[in-house]
């Protein structure tokens, strides 16, 4: 009787631990024979990627088909963890003079984001602590792509260019107590487009990210600044802190690369060596190769490429894609490109769960096609470059789900 009972309890077991094996091996999604460029586990090689609950379950050469309940094959195409890009402006409504502040010069995320690769968005600073509450009700919980956002010092944010001079409307402590009521969602403060000749924008915004212990985003000015930028960058900023619209030569800014000498400026490599991270933001104008091609050709390699995607004049607007493929034509490798949209912007987010594919990692995966051909770049100034490949997205997948699929992979 006794040893019936054990047989019974052994058979039992055996059949538990297959039911596991079965259940482990169960993959929802493979990805078959795609090149796979995942910088931060330094994989660069034609793999399969399974995907099981929303995470990455595992990636390895020759996984077995059989378990899989859908199978894409990538043959050919470039996989990804999905793209973030953290400069965008999201916060639509349909009032026009609000501007990028509930108004209509932002663009709602779902409209652009999937159809280019990217699964995570992060604002920048188009609403301040006042709106932030209903930029979170209207947009950021309504969306299909992960938004996060910078939370502009102005509290009435990005409402337009005269709310964005107002010292007065510039308060740390309320911008921090906003950013940590949020906290899963606000992950820096944004400072933009002061024209003025006082640091106290600057240092409010320096209280507030303190404060809430994230980093700022600076915007610096978009006329004659009478700030100094080597003061602002060596003096001013934390390590951690992001200088955006880093090829921007617009009248009036100080740039980065030095436009007689064409080599990066001395305190600029210093920032650098600080820890002061040099993002994009490529936007209609805030993009020049003639910053970007000394720069790229002195090894002064951007830390983040991001599209400061808004509405206004949308069809000026480059698309992730296109941006990263100038990138290429600019001399950059494919995985030095990849690398800043994936892993360096979620680690200046302060989100190491995103832009990787490590086993158990959130399924965040963008499948792209690199064209090979003739094709010519311009920049808003009309400075033409060559290059000879351009990025198109394929697939999206958000958390183990295909949220995108341009010719149908699957
Ligand atoms: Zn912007």
């Amino acid at each position: 009787m006794k040893s019936t009972v054990m047989k019974k309890s052994v058979i039992l077991l055996l059949l538990f631990f297959q039911l596991q094996l079965v259940f482990a091996q169960k993959i929802e999604l493979l990805i078959k024979g795609g090149h796979v460029v995942d910088p931060k586990n330094n994989i660069d090689g034609i793999l399969d990627v399974a995907v099981n609950n929303g995470r990455i379950l595992k990636i390895a050469k020759g996984i077995d088909a059989h378990n899989a309940l859908h199978v894409v094959n990538a043959r050919g195409m470039i996989v990804v963890p999905g793209l973030i890009d953290i400069h965008t402006h999201d916060f639509y409504g349909p009032d026009p003079e609000r501007h990028f502040c509930n108004g209509s010069e932002s663009i709602l995320p779902d409209s652009f984001a999937f159809r280019t690769g990217i699964t995570t968005v992060v604002d920048a600073g188009s609403s301040g602590w006042r709106d932030f509450p209903d930029f979170k009700k209207k947009i950021i919980d309504g969306s299909k792509t992960r938004v996060f956002a910078f939370l502009n010092i102005v509290g009435a944010g990005m409402r337009g260019r005269k709310f964005e001079q107002d010292t007065d409307d510039m308060d740390g402590k309320k911008t921090a107590m906003i950013a940590q009521q949020y906290h899963d969602y606000i992950v820096g403060i944004k400072l933009a487009h002061y024209k003025g000749a006082e640091w106290k924008p600057v240092e409010e915004a320096i209280k507030a990210g303190s404060l809430a212990n994230i980093p700022l985003m600076i915007d610096f000015g978009d006329n004659k600044s009478p700030l100094s930028l080597e003061e602002l960058l060596l003096k001013r900023m934390r390590s951690g802190d992001i200088f955006t619209h880093c090829f921007a030569e617009l009248k009036g800014r100080e740039y980065i690369v030095d436009t007689g000498s064409k080599k990066i400026k001395p305190y600029v490599w210093e920032a650098r060596k600080k820890g002061i991270l040099f993002d994009v933001g490529y936007g209609e104008i805030s993009f020049s190769f003639s910053q970007a091609i000394p720069a790229i050709e002195s090894g002064f390699y951007p830390n983040s490429i991001s599209t400061d995607m808004h509405a206004a004049r949308r069809n000026k607007n480059k698309d992730m894609p296109e941006i990263i493929s100038e990138f290429l034509a600019l001399g950059m490798n494919l995985r030095e490109v990849i690398e800043r949209v994936t892993w360096n912007p979620a680690r200046e987010i302060h989100h190491k769960e995103l832009g990787n594919l490590s086993k158990g990692a959130i399924a965040d995966i963008a499948i792209l096609h690199v064209r090979k051909n003739d094709i010519k770049f311009y920049d808003h100034a009309g400075y033409q470059l060559s290059g000879s490949k351009s990025f198109e997205c394929e697939m999206t997948i958000k958390s183990g789900k295909i949220v995108y699929d341009r010719k149908s992979l699957l």
